[in-house]
């Protein structure tokens, strides 16, 4: 796999950081992960603009390549043959010369690294045909979830413990109200009625949240913005989840519970169908 570090399009076997990168010490880094179908990148401007956003809210510098990203995201694609799959793309606040709390000075630049993963079947996805089951855990991450930071430790261990309980996804719950997955957005629907969080600090202000909502009110569907619980999530007709990586994806059974005929309703099914023609219409 050819992947990009500082500049340089390298084999990832010669791909380097240092080990005082703040990445790696402090989890002092943010990232973007968008999607490819058919070679083209889904959602490409949504995805620069929070990666913006999320520098901007941490006072990271931006990347000196900040105006070349769509070039070398069409680059590694191209390079790494990828048809369908994802671009990760990952900043940190650089390498200082010492460990040490404080941001380092502007004589400090960014890491910037983009890699690719081949997902043959992303689109067509056996998952999402079936749906897939979550558990529900207490959402104990920090306070600034509209920030995409690196810090993925506690989503991880939630996956985890969906594992374990023999689910798929873990729906975080904080004061009795579902926050979000450990890496999408989450949604019920109750008399055609879409129900999702609004957003806030609480949340990523996910880009796919972002396109299935709009798509949804074009569809005349209606939507609601507003906190949900688990009890609450229980009783609806359906639920999904949304994010870069899985589009949308139904959800069947939550902490055990089956929705409906523990199939993947239509209005999922409709969204996830609508979702994946027309972002491919304006895929770059
Ligand atoms: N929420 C969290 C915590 C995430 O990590 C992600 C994606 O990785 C999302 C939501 C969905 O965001 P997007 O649709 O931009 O991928």
């Amino acid at each position: 796999r050819i992947v990009y570090v500082n500049g340089e399009y390298l084999p990832e076997e010669e791909a380097k950081v240092s080990v005082f990168d703040r990445g790696f010490l402090f989890a002092d880094g943010v990232y973007e992960v968008t999607s490819v179908l058919g070679g083209k990148l889904i959602d490409f401007a949504g995805h620069e603009a929070r990666l913006r956003r999320s520098l901007n809210e941490l006072s990271m510098p931006e990347p000196a390549a900040m105006g070349e990203l769509l070039e070398i995201h069409r680059e590694l694609v191209a390079r790494n043959e990828i048809d369908e799959g994802l671009v990760y793309l990952q900043v940190t606040r650089g390498a200082p010369a010492d460990r040490d709390f404080a941001f380092p000075g502007e004589e400090v630049p960014p890491t910037l690294v983009l890699f690719t993963q081949s997902k043959p079947g992303l689109a067509d996805s056996p998952q999402a045909r079936k749906g897939i089951k979550v558990i529900s855990v207490e959402d104990i991450r920090w306070g600034r979830r509209d920030i995409k930071t690196v810090q993925l430790l506690y989503p991880s261990m939630g996956k985890m413990m969906a594992k374990k309980a023999g689910a798929d996804d873990a729906w975080m719950v904080e004061d009795g109200f579902v926050t979000e997955g450990t890496s999408n957005n989450a949604y019920i629907v109750k008399n055609g009625k879409i129900i999702t969080r609004n957003l806030g600090t609480e949340i990523l202000h996910g880009i796919t949240r972002a396109a299935v909502l709009r798509f949804a009110r074009e569809a005349q569907m209606e939507v609601e913005e507003r906190p949900f619980t688990i009890e609450e999530a229980q009783q609806a007709d359906e639920a999904f989840f949304t994010s870069a990586s899985a589009f949308v994806m139904p959800v069947v059974e939550i902490d055990g519970s089956v929705l409906g005929d523990g199939t993947p309703g239509p209005v999922s099914q409709r969204l996830r169908e609508i979702y994946l023609d027309e972002s491919r219409k304006v895929a770059v």
